[in-house]
């Protein structure tokens, strides 16, 4: 039997074993990387065969000097068979490279069974060793020349590198080995290097195959990538809604639709120098906005108050923004709403629900609950609580009539309102009484206090529908959070303080003492409902000041 004369000399050996290695170490790194492309499936076919082919050829050096008590017709039967399966290995090889993933199972079939047919002929039916020794090297031959034809068809693709490589390397083995059939002399002459060099190139040209592959992969990713921003693109443009995407990192606008521009009145050129933070109005809203998006990276309905660079009326929008991948951006994706009009409607009916209208102070209903809340924030507070009001209301009423009456309810509410501090608290309480919550003060501030807003009002003058000008008073019962914490108890105390202001004289300030008597329950009731204006008896709210009803008897 006849063999390359690679095992000649240990040398030769070892250096074509290493080359094996590698190339065998490349084959393995190549098919577990990238693990389902067709490419991939013949570079693990084309490794099994060289590996196979290899044991095959060792066999046939070995072959001639053992004595392995086994016929000759076996071991050659299977030398052969060895060398068929290299065939069908290549050939699989050689038809994934070209084809790609189709079902090959029929052709290696087809391919095995001839090819034992003519293993069988040779070897059992009628021996011939020229013909085994042609068959033992045509076999990888014709595989090779396929997977070589193979290469061919690839090889001017785009940066398959590897297939060019591949492709000379196994011209080069095919033409030796077919020069090894034809040829006797040839094996004289040091060809050794024949399949180190097989080998190694190989092994080259599967990792410049990897290395197209990644390339390959890149490009088909950054294809996506521009696949799914084009798509982006599309759809905020499409929206019926105002939507703008910005940089996270600098607040540059990257993109937005027409609807954006027209809720802004801009233009996309003016875009460019625009950033999506010159559209709020207030820098903390905005950082809450990005706190909120860093956290959850969604927030959805979140009210921002914006304005047009090129306009100083802001307006309300609500918005539903996440954060997104575009154009290698970390990006905020922000669709709107003007909620301007359900604004201006909550604004609306929240002074109608906290403000009294005639006087546009807040309502009884918001200073219990806002006084209430801020006992309970700082329970330790110094407060004082005033109790007002207008003295002889009723011949004011009498005398000029109603609309004159709340002429002077507004006149006496606003003059109470200036006197006082942002963090006191003036309310109507009903009728012509105004409640006070005086913040951080002692009886005696308290005092100094109800006393300057009762002489500025002693000076107000108001003007009866005739022109004719008057003057009012007011009398002020005060108590203070040293008695006790409860509002109730506090605003009960203030009015035993007015009712004591009323009896001596009115036009004063008292100050609420532990002995101070109250007028009797009964007596207060009558009274209150006796003085139930017109303009409160539908809403059901009556007035409590113990000093209503001693109109008469003052007069009397
Ligand atoms: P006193 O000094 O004892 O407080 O005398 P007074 O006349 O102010 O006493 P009284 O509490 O009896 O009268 C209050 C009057 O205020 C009765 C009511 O008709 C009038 N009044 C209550 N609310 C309004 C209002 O909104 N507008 C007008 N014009 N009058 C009101
Ligand atoms: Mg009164
Ligand atoms: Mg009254």
């Amino acid at each position: 039997m006849n063999s390359l004369i690679i095992f000649e000399e240990q040398v030769y050996l070892y250096i074509t074993l290493f080359s094996l290695l590698f190339f065998l170490a490349c084959g393995i790194y190549v098919s577990i990387d990238q693990k389902s492309s067709a490419l991939v499936n013949g570079i693990k076919c084309l490794t099994i065969g060289f590996a196979i082919d290899f044991i095959a050829i060792w066999f046939g050096s070995m072959m001639d000097g053992l004595n392995l008590y086994v016929s000759a017709q076996i071991l050659m039967m299977f030398a052969l068979m060895l060398k068929l399966i290299v065939l069908v290995l290549y050939g699989m090889a050689a038809t994934y490279m070209m084809l790609g993933n189709v079902a090959i199972g029929l052709y290696s079939f087809l391919a095995f069974v001839f090819g034992m047919a003519c293993v069988i002929y040779c070897t059992v039916l009628s021996p011939n060793g020229v013909a085994i020794n042609i068959l033992y090297s045509l076999f990888p031959a014709i595989g090779l020349a396929y997977l070589t034809a193979a290469c061919f068809t690839r090889c001017f693709r785009k940066y398959n590198v590897g297939y060019i490589i591949a492709c000379a390397d196994l011209a080069y083995v095919t033409s030796m080995v077919a020069t090894h059939i034809s040829d006797e002399t040839i094996f004289s002459m040091q060809i050794w290097y024949v399949g180190a060099v097989a080998y190694l190139g190989m092994g080259i040209a599967f990792l410049l195959i990897l290395v197209d592959m990644k390339n390959d992969d890149l490009d088909n990713a950054s294809k996506k990538i521009m696949k799914y921003d084009m798509r982006m693109k599309e759809i905020v443009k499409l929206s019926p809604f105002p939507i703008m995407i910005s940089r996270l990192s600098d607040d540059t606008i990257l993109s937005a639709n027409d609807n954006f521009l027209k809720l802004f009145g801009l233009t996309n050129k003016d875009l460019e120098y625009r950033r999506f933070k010159d559209f709020f109005v207030d820098e903390n809203n905005r950082r809450l906005l990005n706190s909120h998006l860093e956290k959850e990276r969604i927030v959805k309905d979140f009210e921002i108050l914006v304005k047009a660079p090129n306009s100083e009326s802001p307006f309300w929008l609500s918005t539903s923004a996440n954060i997104i991948d575009y154009d290698y951006n970390i990006a905020i994706y922000a669709a709107f709403q003007d909620i301007t009009d359900r604004r201006k409607r909550e604004d609306v009916l929240r002074t109608q629900a906290t403000r009294d209208p005639l006087t546009s102070l807040f309502n009884r209903r918001y200073f219990e609950e806002e006084v209430n809340r801020r006992i309970e924030l700082n329970p330790s507070s110094r407060f004082c609580v005033f109790m007002i009001d207008a003295d002889h209301f009723k011949s004011v009423n009498d005398t000029y009539g109603h609309k004159v009456g709340d002429k002077v309810l507004i006149a006496l509410a606003e003059t109470v309102q200036k006197a006082l501090r942002d963090k006191d608290i003036v309310a109507r309480y009903g009728g012509e009484e105004f409640v006070v919550y005086l913040a951080n003060s002692d009886e005696k501030e308290a005092k100094l206090v109800a006393d300057r807003v009762r002489e500025s009002i002693s000076q107000l003058t108001v003007y009866s529908d005739a022109n004719e000008p008057f003057h009012f008073t007011v009398s002020i019962g005060i108590s203070s959070s040293q008695y006790s914490k409860k509002l109730g108890e506090l605003v009960k105390m203030s009015d035993d303080a007015l009712y004591e202001a009323k009896e001596t004289g009115r036009n004063r300030c008292v100050v609420y003492h532990a002995d101070m008597v109250s007028e009797p329950q009964a007596a207060k009731q009558e009274k209150a409902e006796e003085n139930v204006h017109p303009a409160f008896s539908k809403e059901n709210n009556v007035e409590v000041s113990l000093l209503d009803g001693h109109n008469a008897e003052d007069k009397a």
